[in-house]
């Protein structure tokens, strides 16, 4: 099912067509998930536009961290009495649900990481200090957040590699002609994001692991957007690599994923040292554990990727179609709402896009303009959104962004509509 701004899947990122029906009209197919989240019953007025940045918790997540802490914890692995071999069979279980709900082939393709940005870094430390050689080129975008861009730089700068740009349409659009010629048999690797955090643009992935297969480049897909938008399949999009957080998909922080295709994962070098990520140890020689526990060194957040478990299975029980639905309206709602108000500009209007929406006030800062909605209590995010690159494409130092989720209401992009007339208002 498609619907004006996104799909119900965002496995193949844009590839399908755009749906013919017009953004005002909403069937205001509510989902009835607000209650489930206690954040809203201790601040029954916050308005909270800021899902981009972190999701908030359903009590179903919170009382299974507090549920493990209480009766089942334990460390993992090494332990020989009951205890600790439930809790590494939870563990074990959470790596499984993961698995399964990006549509991995197997558990051991799931590495436990503290989120996408240490999960990127692990890709570019491991593979990368072991591939790239001085004159290889790694491409990523004008639109990809710094943790997807500072890793690969850094790595271009140590081994002598060159990092290459996919530029940025007006439209916030990923030019795919200049990716295209980007993309040669030079190119080692291809670091994309899937859901833009200050487009809310969805990149035509599948397009572009064809592309980058076929010139024998690896890609790294950035999740950490798109995951709790929309089913997500990384065997459809055919990346290598896909990184999440925990904590914007109803998670804990301190959590987070990096999905590697098992046969890439096995070549891979580790890239930290410590207990529970080697075989033998012996001053002659080292020999690593098997994948994925040789990439988790340390006793990993055990009571983090339980949760992140449940945070999966209250996905699961709203279901992707109803939340791309739900966003889809809020998103359409919203554009319509903002656009409408003399003064604003939105930046990212792509074809393909869901639940950010970004944008300036004529004549406001977005300091400012975030500082009055506040005192509405409307939480939106203002700044470069970790993505300079793309803030100079666009001319600017910062943007005002809006983010929704599950939990978000027509009701709260009226106060949002509301909050931005009021601060025009001010400062006129
Ligand atoms: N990539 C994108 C597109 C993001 O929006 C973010 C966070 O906002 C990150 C990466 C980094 O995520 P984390 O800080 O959880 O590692």
């Amino acid at each position: 099912m498609k619907n004006s701004v996104g799909e119900t899947t965002l496995a193949k990122g844009a590839d399908a067509e755009t749906s013919v029906q017009p953004p005002h009209v909403l069937t205001r197919s509510r989902l009835d998930v607000r209650d489930q989240f206690p954040i809203f019953a201790i601040h029954p007025n916050l308005v909270y536009l800021d899902s981009a940045a972190t999701s908030q918790k359903p009590q179903r997540v919170i009382d299974r961290l507090a549920r493990f802490y209480a009766g089942e914890n334990a460390n993992i692995h090494r332990g020989v009495y009951a205890l600790s071999a439930e809790a590494t069979a939870t563990y074990d279980s959470a790596r499984a649900a993961v698995a399964r709900f990006i549509g991995a082939a197997l558990p051991d393709e799931v590495i436990f990481t503290r989120g996408t940005t240490e999960s990127i870094n692990l890709v570019a430390q491991s593979w990368g200090r072991s591939v790239v050689k001085p004159g290889d080129e790694i491409v990523v975008t004008e639109m990809e957040h710094h943790s997807n861009w500072v890793p690969w730089q850094m790595l271009a700068d140590s081994t002598g590699a060159v990092l290459r740009m996919a530029p940025v349409t007006e439209a916030g659009e990923l030019d795919m002609s200049a990716m295209a010629r980007l993309v040669t048999p030079r190119t080692r690797l291809v670091a994309v994001t899937h859901l833009s955090n200050v487009l809310g643009t969805i990149n035509p992935v599948r397009r572009i692991t064809d592309l980058a297969h076929a010139a024998g480049a690896l890609v790294l897909v950035d999740g950490a957007q798109s995951v709790a938008h929309g089913a997500v399949d990384v065997r459809d999009l055919g990346c290598d690599f896909f990184a999440f957080s925990g904590h914007k998909l109803f998670g804990p922080t301190g959590i987070g994923v990096l999905y590697g295709r098992e046969a890439l994962l096995e070549e891979m070098p580790p890239w930290q040292g410590g207990g529970g990520m080697i075989g033998t140890v012996a001053l002659d020689g080292i020999t690593w554990a098997e994948v994925p526990m040789k990439f988790e060194a340390g006793t990993p957040a055990v009571a983090d990727a339980v949760a992140l478990a449940e945070a999966i299975a209250f996905v699961e029980s709203v279901g992707a179609e109803a939340i791309v639905t739900h966003e889809a309206e809020l998103l359409s709602l919203a554009t319509e709402r903002l656009s409408a108000i003399p003064g604003v500009r939105l930046i990212g209007t792509a074809a393909h896009r869901a639940s950010v929406i970004s944008f300036t006030l004529e004549g406001v800062h977005p300091h400012d303009l975030g500082t009055v909605l506040d005192e509405a209590g409307i939480a939106i995010r203002a700044g470069h959104h970790c993505a300079q690159p793309l803030m100079r494409r666009f001319g600017l130092a910062a943007t005002a962004r809006a983010s929704f989720s599950v939990y978000n209401t027509p009701d709260d992009v009226e106060a949002l509509g509301r909050g931005i007339e009021r601060a025009r208002a001010l400062f006129s």
